[in-house]
């Protein structure tokens, strides 16, 4: 069956058409400035080269009608008629503790997604705005929402509480729910098959490391922690948001600076992270590990601290599981970066588990990277949330 997979934005909209039967791209694409000057849609046939075209998309419902357009297209598209679209999956970041998996649309659907809106302001709209879009230009298909938050509702309560007054859990589920679920969930699975081990007998770590970037804890096929909490600022040190800190630091920078709190958050989300430790070089890993090899000091200091701060939690959850057969690198920086790797594991000798340097050249494929005598294996393995989404949906129906 042919799924159309959607990932909405506040301003962009990511698709793929994916056979469901053997996971072959059908065609993917971007409609990007929805709603602002100068916005265009891309799109690829298989793996073939992206083409981009200028279009008027004045709001979400247009890039829909222009996605169709461009998949049904007689002479650039891949289907002939919309007919051949057996079910949308679309990505939805926050289910609050509605959603432990999946789920086919309905009005209720709807209705609880949309109750999860103050969790996550800026996405879960768009996504209700793609998907009742896609509702009304495709009414008898059906249509699922994949949660960013669903694989991590195992979390058992002493792992997903904060140390704050319990009230604010009851009155407002105040709690860690973490993100990145979909690729959490794809990656320890796809780890599980390549050990060749039932999934519910291994202690997984997947490490997420992109510009977004989370690491969770798969302990007998359930997560048991994450490092993302209430939004995705939580935990790593990321491209631009700075991770775990001192509450405190918020209150203390608007005195000192005279801003105002949304001002800090800002500064929290969009210049922090490796960026801002790297006094604005570059949010990006490949500038990053220029610099390093030029012995750039601002490269150094924000990889070492990033590396530091994922070798952090990756002990903190051998500890939590009381060890771990196997940790994943996955995401734009854990499949292509391979020193960022290097530098992470050769912290775990401890743990019996060596770094084969050869097999860590590796780039975008899954590998093997711990040496063949090691105890606790590592692995990159490429993620793919759109498979992921599109194989859920075809659970559902
Ligand atoms: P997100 O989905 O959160 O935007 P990605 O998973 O795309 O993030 O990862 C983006 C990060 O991955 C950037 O820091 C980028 O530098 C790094 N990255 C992507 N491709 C490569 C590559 N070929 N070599 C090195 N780093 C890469």
């Amino acid at each position: 069956m042919k799924i159309l997979v959607i990932n909405c934005g506040s301003s962009s909209l990511k698709f793929q058409l994916i056979e469901s039967d053997n996971g072959e791209v059908l065609g993917k694409g971007l409609c990007d400035r929805i709603g602002i000057d100068g916005s265009f849609i891309s799109f690829a046939k298989g793996e073939g080269d992206k083409v981009k075209k200028e279009a008027s998309i004045k709001d979400h419902s247009d890039a829909i009608k222009l996605v169709l357009e461009t998949l049904t297209d007689p002479t650039g598209g891949v289907i002939s008629s919309l007919d051949e679209i057996g079910a949308v999956g679309h990505r939805v970041v926050h289910g609050g503790e509605k959603f432990k998996s999946a789920v086919l649309v309905n009005e209720e659907v709807l209705k609880a997604i949309e109750e999860c809106n103050d969790l996550a302001p800026l996405h879960n709209p768009a996504n209700l705005i793609g998907i009742r879009a896609c509702m009304e230009l495709m009414p008898n298909v059906p249509m699922s929402a994949v949660f960013d938050t669903a694989f991590h509702q195992t979390m058992p309560e002493e792992a997903y509480l904060y140390g704050i007054p319990y009230e604010y859990y009851r009155k407002y589920k105040i709690r860690r729910y973490g993100f990145h679920g979909t690729s959490h969930d794809f990656v320890s699975h796809r780890c599980a098959k390549l050990m060749n081990k039932p999934y519910e007998d291994l202690k997984i770590i997947v490490c997420h490391l992109g510009n977004g970037a989370s690491i969770s804890a798969v302990k007998n096929g359930k997560c048991i922690d994450t490092s993302m909490g209430l939004t995705p600022l939580e935990g790593l040190i990321m491209g631009t948001r700075s991770g775990d800190l001192d509450p405190a630091i918020v209150e203390f920078l608007c005195n000192k600076e005279n801003i105002d709190f949304h001002q800090v958050l800002n500064i929290l989300n969009k210049k922090s992270g490796v960026y801002g430790l790297s006094d604005d070089l570059s949010s990006d890993f490949r500038d990053l590990e220029d610099g390093y090899n030029k012995k750039d000091p601002n490269a150094i200091r924000a990889v070492d601290a990033f590396c530091y701060r994922v070798v952090k939690y990756v002990g903190s959850y051998v500890a939590a599981m009381n060890g771990v057969d196997a940790i994943c690198f996955t995401a734009g920086i854990g499949e292509n970066t391979a020193f960022v790797r290097e530098k992470i594991l050769e912290h775990f000798g401890y743990l019996g588990l060596y770094l084969d340097k050869e097999a860590n050249k590796k780039r975008g494929e899954d590998t093997l990277i711990s040496t063949s005598d090691s105890k606790v294996k590592a692995y990159i393995i490429p993620t793919n949330e759109e498979l992921e989404i599109a194989t859920q949906t075809l659970k559902l129906l």
